[in-house]
């Protein structure tokens, strides 16, 4: 692969810009390919296909991946005990051993490759606005998880030097920033904002002091607020990106920050956690995601992240699908009358009512309808209870699209440590 100028910011042009259909056709060879292999070489997808009554050699492509079964973690992980330590997920094909493995938290096991997961994760660099030459820091953990590795191997892809310093030791970190002119940062927001406030803190001038141009920022949730705090203060281009180990990249933001592009090498699909069918166009569901990795591939595994796929066009001529921002986790959301509620959509509403000392928000079911009710405490007793109460109403069928209703109770009705979404539906 030869080196890339930066005007380009991206990885392959040609199939990044290109021709949707043929994009298409190509992940679907590329899907029936993957399912053969896994189906022939990998003991833990024949069961999984063959209980499901799938016979890859009868599967046309793209169109046939909602009959595929979904792979959950949880599924992953017990059959990583039954057989250990990759779980049978690996493929069988060569008797070679992995170059590394990796421990991932909950003691999930993982072979290690240079593979398809390097490769997304070179696309989001090059989208970001890293280029060959560039001097970066990566401070994602390079011990037992394997995050640190893949970001490595990305860097290396497109032609970048690589200062490997993992997290922590934030005086250190900034004195590599400034003796060794680098121009990129990889890592959390979190840990950006720590080093730019401790430099700060120092006395530095982060735009004269130091040669930062682009960050690539992962594995958190990256708010408004700080990435214009990061971008003024020291005057570098920040893009974040999503993704899984165990899956690579699955979205990443170019220079016109328009939502999350899917990496070539990847298939997206959002779904109806409840049916595993494809949620509607515009309608917030799980991703799910499937690579095509050589050696350990993960065929539409479920990542409890929640997002949409975009409809957008990006200026910046990427053709394939777009998600919009990841929501949240499906196991802090709830779903009711058919809408996924997140906690930061009820702290949204709230927000404007500096009344409110604390809130809960509670689901039930009466007469087979769901029922959404904000518990609200307010601050001190007063006359405006029920205006407040009514406005409340009034902006959660503006913000959230359905109707809740709001029941103002006394302070300390609401217990300490309540979750935020307390669903009490029973379904039996
Ligand atoms: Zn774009």
């Amino acid at each position: 692969m030869g080196k890339r100028p930066r005007e380009e910011r991206f990885w392959d042009r040609v199939r990044e810009t290109g021709d949707r259909e043929n994009r298409s056709a190509t992940l679907s060879e590329q899907l029936l390919r993957i399912l053969r292999t896994a189906s022939q070489y990998s003991p833990a997808y024949r069961e999984i296909f063959s209980s499901a009554g799938i016979d890859p050699d009868h599967l046309h492509g793209l169109e046939d991946l909602e009959k595929l079964p979904i792979l959950h973690m949880a599924d992953l992980v017990s059959r990583q005990k039954t057989a250990p330590p990759f779980g049978g997920f690996e493929i069988r094909e060569e008797s070679r051993k992995p170059r590394r493995i990796y421990i991932n938290p909950g003691f999930i096991v993982q072979p290690g490759e240079l593979d398809v997961g390097d490769r997304s994760w070179a696309e989001a660099l090059a989208g970001a606005g890293f280029k060959a030459g560039d001097c970066i820091l990566n401070t994602f953990n390079y011990h037992l998880w394997p995050f640190g590795f893949i970001i490595d191997e990305a860097a290396k892809m497109i032609g970048a030097t690589i200062i490997p310093t993992g997290p922590g030791n934030t005086l250190m970190q900034i004195r590599i920033l400034q003796s060794l002119r680098v121009n990129g940062y990889i890592g959390t927001p979190s840990f950006l904002m720590t080093l730019t406030q401790r430099a700060e803190a120092m006395g530095l001038d982060l735009k004269k002091d130091f040669a930062l141009e682009t960050a690539l920022v992962a594995a958190e949730m990256l708010p408004h607020s700080l990435r214009d705090s990061i971008e003024t203060k020291t005057g570098m281009s920040v893009r974040q990106a999503y993704g899984t180990v165990f899956i690579g990249c699955i979205g990443y933001e170019c220079q016109y920050k328009t939502g999350l592009h899917v990496p070539d090498n990847v298939i997206v699909e959002v779904v109806d956690p409840e049916t595993g069918k494809h949620a509607p166009p515009g309608m917030t569901g799980e991703i799910v995601a499937t690579n095509f990795s050589a050696s350990y591939p993960m065929i539409r595994m479920a990542t409890g992240d929640l997002s949409m796929l975009g409809q957008q066009v990006c200026p910046c001529g990427r053709t394939g699908p777009m998600l919009t921002k990841i929501v949240g986790r499906i196991e802090q959301a709830a779903k009711v009358r058919g809408t996924f509620i997140h906690p930061w959509q009820a702290d949204e509403v709230i927000s404007h009512y500096p009344e409110v000392y604390k809130y809960q928000v509670v689901i039930t079911r009466e007469n087979h309808v769901d029922v959404m009710t904000f518990v609200v405490e307010l601050k001190e007793e007063t006359a405006r209870a029920e205006m407040i109460r009514a406005r409340i109403e009034r902006d959660i069928k503006e913000h959230l699209t359905i109707k809740g209703l709001v029941r103002v109770v006394p302070k300390g009705t609401i217990p300490d440590q309540h979750k935020k979404i307390d669903d009490r539906r029973s379904w039996d």
